[in-house]
């Protein structure tokens, strides 16, 4: 341990400046926005999955940004006002949107001037929505968690970011929480729904077993608990578990806070380097650039990856 401070100190030496107290706290952000691994795409399924995590959120006071892919806007080519009207529920819970792209398409495997056209193609609505509610659209994820895979395009995307007004939501939580949606999803598609409350039971333990790596991480880069941010999906698992999921945070000692208050702790100024990994949250980088082996991330049980099929080697 004393080792890794040193690393630390000597190649981030503001992260260790500022010991905040030992807190835990928590952004939550949702990803693939209006919706991700759903049962059905009926339009009355869609709404009522949507409110039933609208509702969760807001029981538990969790000031949740929600990450759009406006490709899902559109059917047989048209915009969808059924579709639009799911990210007005976000908005009307007082929650913020941002950018994930049109398409949900990687900064890794294509150019960058067609991700840039595919960022600003991602737009359209989500920014006419904000500035009706009165608020700027400033946050944007990166799909897949791909950040480019050299510095050279890195570079090149923060000054096109810069020059658009956006601000990069980072995530230090990184977990398969998709592939639990994805086996819930599929099980309750083929009306096996005594399989799709195993995978949701199964679904917290798991999350419980992600935090306490990721808090393991942050301790052993910083020496205390950082402001995590955490990312989950817009879909039926979090729908109907995301009240046990809160749950098992608040009893886990955890505050729910913005994304704006959790950027404030120091720990996001330390820098995040090129590693050429696919999809590292930010805490798993930063613990690569201090020659820190990460451990294990925690194990998805078999049975929830064998449900959710082929679909978990795709990624989210
Ligand atoms: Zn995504």
């Amino acid at each position: 341990m004393k080792i890794c401070l040193l690393v630390l100190s000597l190649l981030f030496p503001a992260a260790l400046a500022a010991q905040t107290p030992n807190e835990r706290a928590v952004a939550i952000t949702f990803d693939d926005l209006p919706f991700a691994s759903v049962p059905t795409e009926e339009d009355a399924a869609l709404g009522a999955m949507t409110e039933r995590l609208l509702q969760a959120v807001h029981a538990s006071a969790v000031p949740a940004v929600g990450f759009v892919n406006e490709a899902k806007l559109y059917r047989d080519g048209s915009l969808d006002p059924a579709r639009v009207e799911l990210l007005r529920r976000w908005l009307a819970a007082g929650l913020e949107l941002g950018n994930h792209t049109y398409s949900h398409v990687s900064l890794n495997r294509v150019p960058l001037d067609v991700f840039e056209a595919d960022l600003l193609r991602g737009e359209t609505v989500t920014r006419s929505l904000m500035e009706g509610a009165g608020r700027p659209l400033r946050w944007f994820r990166h799909p897949f968690l791909h950040q480019g895979k050299t510095p050279e395009v890195r570079a090149a995307f923060q000054d096109f970011l810069n020059q658009h007004g956006y601000v990069v939501a980072p995530v230090t939580v990184n977990n398969s929480e998709w592939i639990f949606a994805v086996a819930y999803a599929r099980a309750q598609a083929q009306g096996d729904l005594e399989a799709a409350r195993r995978i949701g039971a199964a679904y917290v333990p798991y999350m419980q077993a992600v935090f306490a790596h990721a808090e393991q991480l942050a301790l052993d880069l910083f020496g205390r608990n950082i402001a995590q941010v955490l990312v989950l999906h817009a879909n039926a698992l979090n729908a109907d578990y995301f009240p046990a999921l809160a749950a098992m945070l608040t009893q886990r000692g955890y505050r729910f806070i913005s994304l704006d208050q959790a950027l404030q702790d120091r720990a996001y100024q330390s820098p995040t380097t090129v590693t050429g990994s696919e999809g590292e949250s930010w805490l798993e980088v930063w613990s690569r650039a201090a020659g820190l082996r990460p451990p294990q991330q925690a194990p998805v049980p078999a049975f929830v990856t064998q449900w959710a099929g082929t679909a978990a080697l795709r990624g989210y």
